[in-house]
């Protein structure tokens, strides 16, 4: 057997989506890495370089979901700012000092566990970085919605998200939930177009729970639902329940002084410099 000596080399992997600009920043990075003596690799790395959009750093995160307790992340927007990315195109240079200096440190969000357990007794386990959708497919979904065991409302209408802090600015802004700074170890619960009238009623606002709290979702007819996790869509017939709870791990980003504050993306993103 041969045995590979620890060298005290950083293991990094990069992933990029496919446009010019991603590729042409995959090249430069791994060009500048390999000369300042890091081991390029996508096996067992200790940093992960997500190089697209927010997109790109879900399916980066979902590659190495299995290692989250060991790696940590950072992302290279090729477009605007994102999210989950630090860096633009233009600080290649900046990245590779940066990863020069590192000492290890590391900047930690939470992230959900979705558990989906189907009618034939079959207990799927899922993790999402943003957020986890559920919706039926040809009419509107019913379903009881319980907190710690606690029936809490009967929902009806397009169906339910449960986001994380870090995803509260994704779609569950988008469906007026707010915006959770991402220290804060909680899940949020947002309506996805409920009925509300004489009849049916749910609460209409989002609720944020706690990390030592259940959320379980438990459709009401037998038929076809769709479950979305993050930048990814199952499809399933027989669900009996999907349960939510923030996971025990977290993800790690790289702490870089280009970490801008997450107040700063929001007004970023959402606000912009407006004339007062
Ligand atoms: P996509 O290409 O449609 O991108 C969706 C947009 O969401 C992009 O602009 C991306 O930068 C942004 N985004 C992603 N994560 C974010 C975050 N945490 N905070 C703020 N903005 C964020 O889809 P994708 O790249 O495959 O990303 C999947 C995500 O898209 C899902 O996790 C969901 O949050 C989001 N989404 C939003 C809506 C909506 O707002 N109506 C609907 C479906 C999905």
């Amino acid at each position: 057997m041969i045995q590979t000596k620890y060298t005290g080399r950083k293991r990094i992997a990069m992933m990029a989506s496919r446009n010019p600009k991603s590729e042409a920043v995959y090249e430069q990075l791994f060009k500048g890495l390999k000369e300042a003596g890091f081991i390029l690799t996508s096996k067992q790395p200790d940093i992960v370089i997500s190089i697209g959009g927010d997109g790109m750093l879900l399916s980066a995160f979902h590659k190495y979901e299995h290692l989250l307790n060991t790696v940590r992340f950072v992302g290279v927007h090729t477009g605007h700012l994102g999210f989950y990315t630090d860096y633009r195109d233009y600080d290649v240079e900046e990245l590779i000092e940066n990863l020069k200096m590192d000492t290890g440190a590391k900047i930690s969000y939470p992230v959900l566990r979705v558990i989906l357990q189907l009618k034939n007794g079959e207990k799927l386990v899922y993790r999402a970085l943003n957020e986890a959708t559920l919706k039926r497919f040809s009419k509107t979904m019913v379903a009881d919605v319980m907190i710690n065991q606690v029936h809490f409302e009967q929902f009806r209408g397009d169906g339910l998200s449960i986001s994380t802090p870090t995803g509260s600015t994704a779609y569950n802004k988008s469906l007026g939930g707010a915006v959770l700074h991402p220290t804060i170890e909680a899940m949020q619960l947002a309506e996805i177009a409920s009925l509300n009238n004489r009849v049916y009623r749910t609460l209409g606002s989002s609720v944020v729970v706690p990390k030592k709290d259940k959320i379980a979702i438990l459709p009401k007819h037998n038929d076809r639902y769709s479950l979305s996790v993050d930048n990814k869509t199952y499809v399933f017939d027989n669900i009996e329940a999907v349960g939510f709870q923030i996971d025990q791990a977290k993800i790690h980003f790289l702490a870089t002084p280009k970490h801008t504050s997450f107040w700063e993306r929001v007004k970023d993103a959402f606000i912009g410099d407006v004339e007062s």
